[in-house]
């Protein structure tokens, strides 16, 4: 049997270019896959570090003109990853971040630049690159989203197309003038179509049009239908409800483990939890908190914003505090909330510390140290902060919403008394209710015996990419024999 082929369209994967779990799930996910018997090949925006990092490179496609000025698109190998790289300096060579310029606001041209890579994606899937035609096209999120519009529009022969959601939040939406300029037909403007309360909507386009559509989780898979969290998309979903499935994300177990991880100043695994003192002692000299062993130790990796519960953290730190607690926090974002949080840390500098910025190796050493990591977030597609912590003995303290309902199972009563209960969930998301959750962690941390049993059980938990690529497989393997069957 050949192997099936898939053309995975983003704007990011790790580790070339990254922002948050998008670019973990791109970058990770062909791996996983190839051992299911599928081969991906991953066609992303040419970022200067993307072209910089790209080897045994050759030209594979040329464009006199697209979007402004030439183009070309370049097959080669980096990060781990077979890549097809759209390389369009006019669109993509450029500081900031891949969607927002340095001031934080969006690039002015994001509906052209995913445009061109949704252009790119489309011919690519209609054979322009004779070595590499995929059976499925597989598009993230709304930056990858237009391209199956763009395939759906043209006609002709095209492989099966599956949309995956990491976000329903970004849903790429731009003015409505720009339909031909994108390089859609009139006709594709309708409620069927592209068109999204009067605008277009890339995200809203992929969802109507793909063959199939997966989520992240299989509780946001059902969060996303409703109108409370489906974010003006949830009659959408509703209607396509039959083909959107759940997929739960894993992490990648040979980046995040705690037995061989560089970052950490001491390696250690489920046997050897003891060695775990090594590295909080490490973090609590790196980032200038008050060198206590027994304190309760409280980590936060996050994008500081508001979907994040971010904005909850302040007020809930005094119910830490007073436990004698500390909060070691890695995060950046909301300028506001950025500045609110290294407030906290000014009046307490021995008991919080705020590192405003994005750092790799200080994330896993928050994992390999915490006694708990928080993840308080008033939606959660997947999150995979917590898969980490759960891979890392650090006991995740979580809101219940979406993927991190699915992934953490809460240490009450019963679940301690069936050796299940993995973390702390708690709800609503309030401060008090996050107050609360602390103290309860607080309080199963009194029993020591029980709090290494949760931790051991969190280590065991699988949280590889295993079963979800075997989901992935057997959905892409049935898509493609439906189109040719
Ligand atoms: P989201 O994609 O919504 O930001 P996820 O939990 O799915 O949230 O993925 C976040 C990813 O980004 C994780 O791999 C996490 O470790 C990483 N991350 C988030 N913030 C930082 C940061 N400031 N420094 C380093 N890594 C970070």
């Amino acid at each position: 049997m050949s192997a099936l082929r898939v053309l995975s369209v983003a704007s990011e994967a790790f580790p070339l270019v990254k922002t948050g779990g998008l670019g973990d799930v791109v970058g990770a996910l062909p791996a996983a896959l190839a051992r299911e018997g599928i081969h991906t090949v991953t066609l992303i925006p040419g970022y200067a570090a993307v072209v910089e990092a790209l080897h045994d490179r050759t030209i594979v496609r040329s464009y006199d003109y697209l979007h402004g000025a030439p183009a070309h698109v370049l097959a080669g190998r980096a990060g781990g990853l077979d890549l097809l790289v759209l390389d369009a300096p006019h669109l993509f060579a450029r500081g900031g971040n891949p969607y927002v310029a340095p001031d934080g606001t969006d690039w002015p041209d994001n509906a052209q630049r995913f445009a061109a890579l949704g252009t790119a994606a489309a011919d690519v899937a209609q054979g322009a690159v004779p070595a590499f035609t995929p059976d499925i096209v597989h598009a993230h999120d709304w930056q990858g989203a237009i391209a199956i519009a763009l395939l759906h529009y043209r006609g002709g022969a095209r492989p099966g197309t599956v949309m995956t959601v990491h976000n329903l939040a970004f849903q790429g939406k731009f003015p409505r003038e720009l339909l031909a300029d994108i390089g859609l037909p009139p006709q594709a403007f309708s409620a069927h179509g592209v068109e999204y309360y009067g605008d277009i909507g890339y995200l809203k386009a992929g969802l109507a049009l793909a063959d199939r559509i997966t989520t992240v989780s299989p509780t946001y898979a059902a969060e996303i239908r409703s109108p409370a969290h489906g974010m003006g998309l949830d009659g959408l979903l509703r209607h396509r409800a039959s083909e959107l499935t759940g997929i739960l994300n894993g992490v990648d177990t040979e980046v995040w483990n705690p037995a061989t991880d560089a970052h950490l100043a001491a390696s250690y695994d489920a046997r050897r939890l003891g060695r775990r003192a090594a590295n909080r002692v490490a973090l609590q000299a790196r980032t200038g908190l008050a060198p206590d062993p027994d304190a309760l130790l409280v980590g936060v990796v996050s994008r500081l914003t508001w979907q994040k519960g971010m904005d909850l953290l302040p007020e809930a730190l005094p119910a830490l505090l007073a436990q004698g607690g500390q909060l070691a926090l890695l995060g950046s974002g909301d300028f506001a909330l950025e500045e609110q949080l290294a407030k906290a840390a000014a009046a307490a500098p021995d008991r919080v510390a705020v590192t405003i910025g994005y750092d790799e190796s200080l994330a896993h050493q928050i994992q390999g140290s915490v006694d708990a990591l928080l993840v308080p977030s008033r939606f959660e597609p997947c999150g995979l902060t917590q898969l980490c912590a759960l891979r890392y003995g650090a006991v995740p303290v979580v809101a219940r919403a979406g993927g991190l309902a699915d992934t953490v199972i809460d240490a009450n009563e019963m679940a301690q008394a069936a050796d299940a209960g993995t973390g702390v969930v708690f709800a609503p998301d309030s401060s008090d209710a996050l107050g609360f959750a602390l103290e309860r962690v607080a309080a199963l941390r009194h029993d020591p015996r029980a709090w290494q049993q949760m931790q051991r059980r969190g280590m065991k938990t699988d949280v590889s990419w295993t079963r979800p690529a075997q989901q992935y497989a057997a959905l892409f393997r049935a898509l493609a024999a439906a189109r040719t069957g």
